[in-house]
């Protein structure tokens, strides 16, 4: 389990640090983006939380989980607003990082950097379990990197991939439960063999 540092207060922690946490659809991202980021709350940090406009499934600010839980954010066209918009803060939280431009690595490095603790929710595969947009080189640089797992809707087993149900060839198609599924390795290229 991840355990938080002290962030501010001594010399020592004038940088602060990256954190990633990532997995298929369904798999907690957003639960354990919202867990770290009321924690911190809590501790009285100053906290921030962002997202791309492009994820507007549930509501136009708020960011929420699967299953309902919901913490207050602010929606972004381009990564470089977050800088603009986080310079008061401790901790920044970025959900559904996967859909920023390439610029959101070079956002996380310079607010780390300035000293904040910077947390990045998304999705580690797109629908043909290739590594969706910024995620791989956020992983790179982060000091931290935790990959959550749903549960495979097919066997139960551990699930990674977020299978497409629709023949769709778009890296981006915004849906839900009608549209992806958890899939374990297996059944996620069986599926993809199917198609
Ligand atoms: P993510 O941000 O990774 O898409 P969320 O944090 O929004 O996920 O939601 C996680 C919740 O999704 C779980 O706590 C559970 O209630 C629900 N859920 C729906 N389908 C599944 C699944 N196949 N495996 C695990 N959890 C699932
Ligand atoms: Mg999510």
């Amino acid at each position: 389990m991840f355990v938080e540092r002290n962030i501010g207060g001594s010399e020592h922690h004038r940088y602060g640090w990256i954190e990633v946490v990532c997995g298929s659809m369904f798999s907690g991202k957003t639960e354990e983006l919202i867990r770290r980021m009321k924690r911190a709350m809590i501790a009285r940090q100053k906290t921030m939380i962002f997202k791309p406009t492009v994820d507007n499934r549930y509501h136009d600010s708020n960011v929420v989980s699967h299953n309902d839980n919901i913490i207050e954010s602010s929606a972004v066209n381009f990564a470089n607003d977050i800088l603009l918009r986080a310079t008061d803060c401790d901790v920044v939280g970025i959900d559904e990082v996967q859909f920023f431009d390439k610029e959101i690595i070079e956002v996380a490095i310079k607010l780390a950097n300035a000293g904040k603790r910077v947390i990045c929710a998304g999705l580690d595969m797109d629908f043909k379990g290739r590594p969706f947009g910024p995620i791989s080189e956020l992983m790179a640089v982060a000091e931290y990197v935790t990959k959550v797992h749903a549960v495979c809707i097919s066997c139960g087993d551990v699930a990674s991939y977020s299978f497409r149900r629709t023949k769709s060839n778009k890296t981006v198609v915004l849906g839900e439960t009608d549209i992806y599924e958890a899939r374990c390795r297996k059944c996620f290229y069986e599926g993809m063999a199917e198609k």
